[in-house]
């Protein structure tokens, strides 16, 4: 038990302290690239032999990004372009960003002028992403973004170089995948903080030596007794939780993060990728098959079964909607979501959030009043 938590601590403390995790890549030699939310093409990044990084806001006040963004953008951008301005992303040797909703879309035109000294590779996704021609689309803009990281990284991607770095990230998903559902083994050791520490790890470290880390934690539970649990179980909902307060709210009022819908946690790894096909064949189809996700277009929206056949998967006794203020693609969804979960008799917390809030005692409320209704 005790390596099981000294393990832990090591992927807690890389969440905690990213810049030191990323100075820890640099000072080994590798190039880093940032990756902003939501979903990019890692695989090339790595094929390249530079290390993938996480670009998902953080706390800070916000001063500079004022003079591009008002403040009905969400939080994670305006910190991200305030990071971008002030320099504390200038151990960044380049940065990606596909505009999925309004306020990504112009950032791209922002970035480019308030933070030049960061090389920038802007990409475009497909809405109609099920069609052959987006798949074709999809691949030439994989081979744009390749040219363009090969320029930065100064060596050329091959074949087979695609192929190791797709091994490397499918292994690192279905781990990811294996990991969350082992949560109902132990779910006061894998508490909502620390479940959302250890996944957030994976965006600060090489991916094969994050899976490794991983796996030697999953053998670890494994191995382990069971542990009783005797409180709420919930599937979140949403971009991501964070500010960490909120974490600490689910955790004191005994509530476990069961299973999530979150665009920094699962929607990451939960589509299993196709076998066939070339490299950038299955990486344009892992776009293509996702479901269930507001910032990939969807006819028929799917996300409300989806959460209901989580719920139902994971024996969770709720949902807790964690809206990011004021993410447009998220919010147009959960209007159409509300109404499929309360036909199904899905308890429901819907609950707003930014990442740097004043004070999360009214959502520390809310959470304990949810948990006592559903005890
Ligand atoms: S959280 Fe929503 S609004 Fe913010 S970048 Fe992501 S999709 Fe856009």
């Amino acid at each position: 038990m005790a390596d099981l938590k000294n393990m832990i601590a090591q992927l807690e403390q890389v969440a905690l302290e990213p810049a030191k995790a990323v100075a820890g890549i640099k000072s080994e030699g590798k190039k880093v690239v940032g990756m902003f939310p939501l979903y990019l093409p890692e695989e090339i990044v790595y094929a390249a032999g530079m290390i993938p990084v996480g670009m998902w806001g953080g706390q800070t006040e916000i001063k500079l990004a004022d003079r591009y963004l008002q403040s009905f953008c969400c939080s994670i951008i305006r910190a991200d372009l305030e990071m971008g301005m002030r320099g504390t992303y200038n151990m960044l040797d380049g940065v990606i960003m596909a505009t999925y909703c309004d306020t990504l879309k112009c950032v791209c035109e922002d970035w480019k002028v308030a933070v030049p000294q960061i090389p920038f590779i802007p990409m475009v996704y497909p809405q109609n992403r099920n069609i052959q021609p987006a798949i074709e689309y999809m691949k030439a803009e994989f081979s744009r973004v390749q040219a363009e990281l090969e320029k930065i990284a100064g060596t050329t991607v091959t074949e087979e170089k695609l192929e190791a770095a797709w091994e490397v990230y499918e292994a690192y998903r279905a781990a990811c995948r294996k990991f969350v559902k082992l949560v109902e083994k132990m779910p006061k050791t894998l508490n909502a903080k620390t479940r959302h520490l250890i996944l957030k790890a994976s965006w600060f470290m090489d991916k094969k030596v994050y899976t490794e880390k991983l796996n030697a934690i999953m053998e670890a539970i494994e191995a382990a007794p069971a542990e009783e649990f005797n409180g709420t179980k919930v599937v979140v909902e949403g971009i991501m939780t964070e500010p960490l307060a909120l974490l600490d709210a689910f955790v004191e009022n005994n509530v476990c993060i069961i299973a999530d819908d979150l665009a920094h946690e699962s929607r990451q790894f939960r589509t299993v990728g196709r076998t066939e096909g070339t490299v950038y064949e299955r990486m344009a189809y892992r776009i293509a098959d996702a479901k269930g996700d507001a910032l990939l277009y969807e006819e028929m929206k799917t996300k409300g079964q989806f959460l209901i056949d989580l719920v139902k998967d994971s024996k969770a006794d709720g949902v807790v909607v964690c809206m990011m203020k004021f993410c447009d693609p998220e919010e147009y969804d959960y209007p159409i979501f509300k109404v499929e979960l309360e036909e199904a008799k899905v308890p429901m917390l819907y609950m707003e959030i930014e990442q740097k809030m004043d004070s999360v005692e009214p959502l520390k409320t809310r959470i304990q009043s949810f948990a006592e209704m559903l005890s």
